[in-house]
């Protein structure tokens, strides 16, 4: 037996999760999930993850603002994260930061401007980052390539020549349930060019279920459906992946495993 489903992504704060929020993630620890990364989106979010940190042993939480609350992030966010790191320390992450360029009248300056400064902050307290990026593979590159920080490129839709340049500065790739699906090719090409040494897994729970529970709540228990999907694509068996991504996660997030 390996250590379980390192879960490197999930928002167990959402909404879907408020009925039966406790009892679920009490359930997965006493399943086969070994530990859980909380990614935090905005303040409320942080608390909610710190909270969590508490209550479970192997809950970890980041902290930081999401892109998408770029418009509410308030201007003062770096103090604001600076005091949040002084809360606990089962923080181990600045994520998720990134750019996000889906919906329309995004503002790409001031994205740019939070994810930076986010960046720069984790590489001064050593940190590693969560990054989220959705059509703005270019600009998200740009800014990695510039403070090349510690990391994952989570639910990762880039290209294998992304992946391959996203590893070479040695950072991770996380998979969500998209892997799973018959028309990721893409997806199915990163996760054989980032290779198994820089794979991470995750749900993005409640979004992004494997097959066959695809459009249902997902939670991390599924995230075997990803392993056994990266499995196959690695020729390697499921529990293969589930320990090795394990590991890659305590790694890089500095839980229990010497560097
Ligand atoms: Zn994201
Ligand atoms: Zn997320």
């Amino acid at each position: 037996m390996g250590a379980g489903i390192f879960d490197s992504h999930c928002h167990y704060d959402d909404h879907a999760f408020d009925k039966d929020r406790d009892e679920l993630l009490k359930s997965l620890f006493a399943g086969g999930v070994g530990y859980l990364m909380h990614a935090c989106t905005d303040e409320r979010s942080a608390r909610y993850g710190i909270e969590a940190a508490k209550k479970y042993e192997n809950y970890y939480t980041s902290v930081g603002f999401h892109p998408e609350c770029c418009d509410d992030t308030p201007d003062d966010f770096i103090s604001i994260l600076r005091s949040l790191l002084g809360e606990s320390e089962k923080i181990r992450a600045i994520g998720e930061i990134g750019l996000d360029y889906h919906y329309e009248g995004y503002d790409r300056e001031r994205q740019m401007y939070i994810f930076e400064q986010q960046v720069m902050l984790a590489n001064e307290v050593s940190l590693p980052v969560i990054v989220h990026s959705r059509n703005a593979t270019e600009d998200t590159m740009e800014i990695l390539r510039r403070h090349k920080p510690k990391g994952v490129m989570h639910c990762f839709s880039g290209s294998a020549e992304t992946a391959k340049e996203v590893t070479a500065l040695g950072m991770y790739i996380g998979f969500t349930g998209v892997l799973t699906f018959k028309k990721s090719k893409k997806a199915k090409k990163a996760c054989a060019a980032a290779g198994l040494d820089r794979l991470l897994l995750e749900t993005d729970c409640p979004y992004m279920a494997p097959e066959p529970f695809r459009g249902q709540r997902s939670d991390s228990s599924m995230i075997e459906k990803t392993a056994a999907a990266a499995a196959e694509i690695l020729g390697l068996t499921t529990q293969q992946v589930i320990d090795k991504t394990n590991e890659n996660a305590r790694i890089l997030f500095g839980i229990g495993v010497k560097d």
